[in-house]
């Protein structure tokens, strides 16, 4: 009988290092996830990623057999080296090159690209993207991520660096953005665009449980809680976020005509509070023809769509 084939999917992130040992047809039979503990180096992050792999390789069994190991890395990538350039949520990972640092490690070939590239092509291989040819991912959480599959390969651009709807411009006097520059999307839909919003309204006056907790410890799962409660500034506050959001999304829409638009990430649990305010902002903004193939639906894998992604990457890097 012949093995079962797996594939290691990593998902590594500012906090977590998500892992997990994927079928070929993308369930999930083993994970972990650790801290990723930036702040212990380099060095230390890539030995614990090192072991993990290794790990999932030791523990198959007769019948399964490790075929491909994929990563998804912050950052900015040049995926043809495997190396990394620059990542804002892993200070110090500058000009490394991933791949061979884990090939020593693990002496296996570990394909890397992109986390939102990766998560990207996690939901079109497996979830909420399956069936289209045309798709872009937007993953919210402390940053704002995005990938984007056209004709049904991930789209990188001249330099590799596509894919920066974060970063696109909603005002042009806006506030600033962790990029340096201001009105970005990130800045009103990143977790601390979220946060800035949630003071506003706050200090406007208005009644809410989120009074209660700290204004710089208040998380999105607080806000998704007191929305589901009925709290109107939590429930104003997601609906901000919504606009700004379909503002951005309306133009991406305009510009490749995408059949569908998933949105993943953490901050993304709070569902429709979302995706509702979101919709009715992009059928504002969007063209008519654009808008009769486009539909914008909630990721399938929310937080595990970066191991699947990765797990496909090294499936079709083995081709
Ligand atoms: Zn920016």
């Amino acid at each position: 009988m012949s093995k079962q084939e797996l594939y290691i999917g990593v998902d590594v992130g500012g906090t977590n290092i998500k892992s997990g040992l994927v079928t070929f047809e993308g369930d999930i039979v083993e994970e972990k996830w650790v801290d990723t503990d930036v702040h212990k180096g380099v060095d230390d992050v890539l030995d614990r990623i090192g072991h993990i792999i290794q790990e999932f390789v030791e523990n198959t069994d007769n019948k399964t057999a490790v075929r491909g190991v994929g990563m998804g890395i912050p950052g900015q990538i040049d995926v043809r080296n495997g190396l990394l350039k620059e990542s804002p949520n892993l200070p110090g990972w500058d000009e490394i090159h991933i791949d061979e640092e884990l090939k020593k490690r693990t002496g296996l070939t570990v394909t890397v690209d992109n986390d939102a590239n990766i998560a990207a092509l996690g939901e079109y291989a497996y979830g909420a993207g399956r069936g289209v040819t045309e798709m872009f991912m937007v993953t919210l959480g402390t940053g704002v991520g995005s990938g984007l599959i056209l004709n049904g390969n991930i789209y990188r651009g001249a330099t590799r660096f596509a894919g920066e709807f974060g970063h696109m411009t909603i005002e042009q006097d806006g506030p600033l953005c962790g990029c340096g520059r201001r009105g970005c999307v990130e800045a009103y839909v990143g977790l601390n665009g979220i946060l800035r919003l949630v003071k506003d309204q706050l200090k406007s006056g208005k009644e809410s449980v989120l009074r209660k907790i700290d204004p710089d410890l208040i998380t999105p799962k607080d806000i998704s809680y007191a929305a589901g409660n009925g709290d109107r500034v939590a429930i104003d506050v997601f609906r901000q976020v919504g606009e700004y959001l379909g503002i951005g999304l309306g133009n991406v829409v305009n510009l490749l005509n995408v059949e569908k638009i998933v949105i993943g990430g953490g901050v993304s649990k709070a569902g429709e509070f979302i995706l509702g305010p979101a919709r009715e902002t992009l059928f504002k903004v969007a063209l008519k023809v654009c808008l009769d193939v486009v539909s914008v639906v909630p990721a399938t894998f929310i937080d595990r769509a970066g191991i699947v992604g990765a797990a496909r990457l090294a499936m079709l890097n083995g081709k």
